[in-house]
Parts: C-alpha cells; sequence; structure tokens
C-alpha cells in the first residue's frame, strides 16, 4: 500500500506507525523509530520532525494498525509491513536471472529494478513484531542480493525465529554448494522454500524460463536444499505453454525429488510478460483444470500436500475444492457481475485485477 504525505521531504526514513499517544509512548520506551499523528501533523521519534498533513493524508492513515512499518521517501510512503495482514513480504528485487514468458512482471520493471539495500532490509527486521505469523521472502529472484540474504536470514534465526517463512525463488543459485551450506547454516528454523519447476527437462523449462541451464541448476538446487531438511514447496504456473505436459512435471516430482511433500498449482497472473506474451501463455482457468486435475489427483494419491492457487472455485470440480486457497493478496482480489448471483462467494478467492476481464463470460455463479 503506497500513502501519499506531499510536505514530507526528509529524505528516505523507516519507521513504525503508532495511532495513539500511548503506543507511541510504549514504542519510544521500546527504542522503536517511530511517527504518530498530532493535530494534523507527523511527529517522528527520535528525529522530532514535524510534518503538515492534509485532510486526506490524515483520513488514509486512519486505516492503518499500530505497528505497521513505512518507508517513507519524499512525498510518498509505502507500507512496508502491515500489522493488520496474516501475510507480509520482505521484498529484495525486481531483478531476476531468469526471463519466464509468463513472468507477472515486465523486461523492463525488472531490468531497472534496484536491490535492496541489507541495512534497510534489517532495520525493517529491526522493527517488525515478534509475533507476526507469516512472512514471505520474495523478488523477483532474492538470491540477486547475493551473500548477504545470508546475513538476513541470520538475523531472522536470530532474533524472529518463531515466525512462519516462504522464501520464493527459483533455486538457481543453491546449486551452488557453498551457497547451499551457507544457507543450511543460517536459514530460521520455519522457513519453507517455494520454487517452481516448468517443465520436466531442459528444454521444456528453460524454454519458459528462457535462461539456458536453469533446469539442471534449479534440480540440483532443489536436490541441495533437501540434503539441508529443509521444506520445500514445489510451484507449477499452469500456463498454456507448459498445459501439454504437466503429468510429467508430476512424475519426474513423484520420481526424482523424494522428500517433497507440497506442491502448489498456480493459476496464471496476466500482467507484465504474461500480458506481453498474451497468445502464447494464457489459459483459461476451467480449461486449464480440466487438462491438470488428474495429475492433481496422482501427487494427493501418492500422498503429496497439493493446493490449487488463483483459481476461482466455479473452473474447479467440486470435490477439488478443499485444496483450493484464497491466495490472491486482498488489494488485487476482483469479481465480475455474475459473482454477485454465486452462493459461494465468499469461499471463492475470486480473480486477479489483472486478470478478471479475460474471464468474461467463462464464469458461471454456483446456485
Ligand atoms: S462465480 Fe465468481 S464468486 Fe462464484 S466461484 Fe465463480 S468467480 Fe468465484
Amino acid at each position: 500500500m503506497m500513502l501519499k504525505f506531499i510536505n514530507y521531504s526528509n529524505g528516505y526514513h523507516i519507521a513504525s506507525f503508532a495511532k495513539n499517544e500511548v503506543i507511541f509512548n510504549k514504542m519510544r520506551t521500546d527504542g522503536y523509530s517511530c511517527f504518530t499523528v498530532q493535530n494534523y501533523k507527523l511527529i517522528f521519534f527520535p528525529e522530532g520532525w514535524a510534518v503538515d498533513l492534509l485532510e486526506e493524508e490524515n483520513q488514509a492513515l486512519k486505516e492503518v494498525e499500530d505497528y505497521s512499518i513505512f518507508e517513507f521517501n519524499n512525498g510518498s510512503a509505502y507500507v512496508y509491513y502491515n500489522a493488520a495482514s496474516v501475510d507480509n513480504a520482505l521484498f529484495i528485487t525486481n531483478k531476476c536471472n531468469s526471463n519466464c514468458i509468463m513472468c507477472p512482471t515486465s523486461d523492463i520493471v525488472r531490468k531497472n529494478s534496484g536491490i535492496e539495500d541489507i541495512n534497510n532490509l534489517l532495520k525493517i527486521c529491526s522493527q517488525m513484531p515478534s509475533d507476526a505469523s507469516h512472512i514471505t521472502i520474495t523478488g523477483g529472484e532474492p538470491f540477486l542480493i547475493k551473500k548477504d540474504i545470508f546475513i538476513l536470514f541470520k538475523y531472522l534465526k536470530d532474533n524472529l525465529n518463531e515466525i512462519d517463512y516462504l522464501l520464493l525463488t527459483n533455486g538457481r543459485a543453491l546449486s551452488d554448494r557453498e551457497y547451499a551450506s551457507i544457507f543450511k547454516e543460517t536459514i530460521p528454523s520455519k522457513l519453507i522454500v517455494g520454487i517452481p519447476l516448468h517443465g520436466y527437462n531442459p528444454d521444456t523449462h528453460d524454454g519458459i524460463t528462457r535462461a539456458k541451464g536453469s533446469f539442471n541448476q534449479t534440480m540440483s538446487g532443489l536436490k541441495n536444499i533437501l540434503d539441508s531438511g529443509t521444506m520445500i514447496e514445489i510451484r507449477i504456473v499452469v500456463s498454456r505453454l507448459n498445459i501439454g505436459f504437466i503429468d510429467k512435471i508430476a512424475d519426474l516430482i513423484i520420481k526424482e525429488l523424494k522428500g517433497i511433500y507440497i506442491v502448489r498449482f498456480i493459476g496464471l497472473e496476466m500482467l507484465g510478460n504474461a500480458r506481453i506474451n498474451l497468445e502464447e501463455v494464457w489459459i483459461d482457468y476451467k480449461e486449464s483444470f480440466e487438462l491438470i486435475k488428474e495429475s492433481i489427483k496422482k501427487l494427493v494419491m501418492h500422498g503429496f500436500n497439493v493446493g490449487i492457487y488463483n483459481y476461482p472455485l466455479c473452473c474447479v470440480d467440486r470435490s477439488y475444492w478443499a485444496l483450493c486457497e484464497k491466495s490472491i493478496t486482498d488489494y488485487k482480489i476482483r469479481y465480475l457481475e455474475e459473482c454477485d448471483e454465486c452462493s459461494k462467494k465468499d469461499a471463492c478467492g475470486g480473480m486477479f485485477s489483472g486478470t478478471f476481464r479475460l474471464m468474461k463470460g467463462k464464469i458461471n455463479a454456483i446456485k
């Protein structure tokens, strides 16, 4: 969430928000960098800055919970950690060493992205409550921050070890033995690594990542992570590019990746590269579910914990609903007009804001 503070001109700054004086005083005592609102001014501690607030800026802050962490830049602030949400992210970079055809980030955004400074990440972590429930560590490719990622892991292990973490990576960096060994030593204890498998061999996988050698690196990274005893979640992003060989990917997981128990089937988000390559990539959720359901069943029969992400319930057979997750981030969720008539709207995760129009005419309300 991005908020505007047009009179803020103190440059880059990280601070936690306190709605009232009692919380503000507690944060000060506990050594937080923090800010609150007093008489239409933002008051910062320990800096003592006072920044005039506009009425609409004041209103917007009323929606924000205590202990949310803001990353200020002149004129605006990004709510980096939202205390009202059960799933926050440590975002490292939009850069990536792969270039997947169906990536929801575009080439231009990826190429122009910076990499978060490790000191800023540590500062944000130092302000995070230790009872946060879930943090996703994500990019782009988080390992492009290189060995600094191990400083971050170590900090989380030493200070915020009770939190559940999901690290989203293509796993290629962990094919390096030295990286894999430091990884094992530094990660917090409740970390799961989420890694996408796009194909079942180098041709099929690398054809989608457009990064030669990526399949072999990912497979070797997976094996190194398994050796370290860390939990892995395989992510299969279902598109027209791999719909023809999803079953072979399932077979590869069953036969070659012993020790993995979690597999997620991920429906497309049609932004960035995916949108640019729409003709090649897009397959609607109903059609794709019909073509993956036997592979899902096979994995379940082999004892895997299978999840179906980003698929509206009306596109999935009723007997698979228990596997469907409400996986789309709140502010991206959209429904079509037909959904107003649907008896399962509350249980359905809806569709992406960048995708729902493509489902027009294909959605039938559940009676
Ligand atoms: S009709 Fe709409 S609300 Fe109902 S299951 Fe389909 S997408 Fe979800």
